[in-house]
């Protein structure tokens, strides 16, 4: 497989060695490498302050890999990686050391039990659409066919009032 994978990060809890959620998002980036996958673009890390008492940063970014490996397998690699930031099982949506999600590989489409290329999120989410324009904004979605610079105008749009 020789396509460009993106990856997305994310991080909104402490980790005891990589310190605040922006730490554990460079440290996941800088990890990638030695697990076979070979960084080629990166975004900002993306972070948002914490605006309440009791509520915390968040910190994401993207990256684009490339890798002879199988997609299965890079979300296996992923997963080992996750565990070793110490993030549990169980813990979907809710705070997490680390949260690694393949976004796309290229123009193609997977829709397996525990594999959805490209995330079914992706057109929605402000904070993965943001740096994914960083990296790759000319790639296309395969199903709405629309780039990822014209996702993030669609979202913007939907979300100014009036
Ligand atoms: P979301 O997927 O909405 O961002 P999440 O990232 O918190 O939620 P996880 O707990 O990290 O969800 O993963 C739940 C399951 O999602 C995993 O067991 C994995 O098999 C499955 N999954 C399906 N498609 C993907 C993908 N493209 N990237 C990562 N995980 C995926
Ligand atoms: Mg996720
Ligand atoms: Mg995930």
């Amino acid at each position: 497989m020789d396509e460009t994978i993106l990856i997305a990060l994310g991080s909104n809890r402490r980790h005891g060695r990589h310190g605040a959620p922006a730490g554990v998002v460079a440290a996941a980036i800088a990890a990638l490498g030695a697990l076979g996958l070979h960084v080629i673009g990166q975004s900002r890390v993306w972070t948002t302050a914490p605006i309440g008492p009791g509520s915390r940063c968040y910190a994401n970014a993207v990256v684009a890999v490339r890798t002879p490996l199988p997609l299965a397998e890079v979300l296996a690699r992923l997963q080992a990686l996750e565990r070793d930031f110490g993030r549990r099982r169980g813990q979907r949506w809710g705070d997490r050391v680390l949260d690694l999600d393949i976004l796309a590989a290229g123009a193609r489409v997977v829709a397996l039990p525990g594999l959805a290329v490209p995330h079914p999120e992706l057109p929605r989410r402000r904070f993965v659409l943001d740096p994914l324009v960083e990296v790759a904004p000319a790639w296309r979605h395969p199903k709405l066919g629309l780039t990822a610079r014209q996702l993030r105008a669609r979202l913007a749009r939907v979300r100014r009032p009036g």
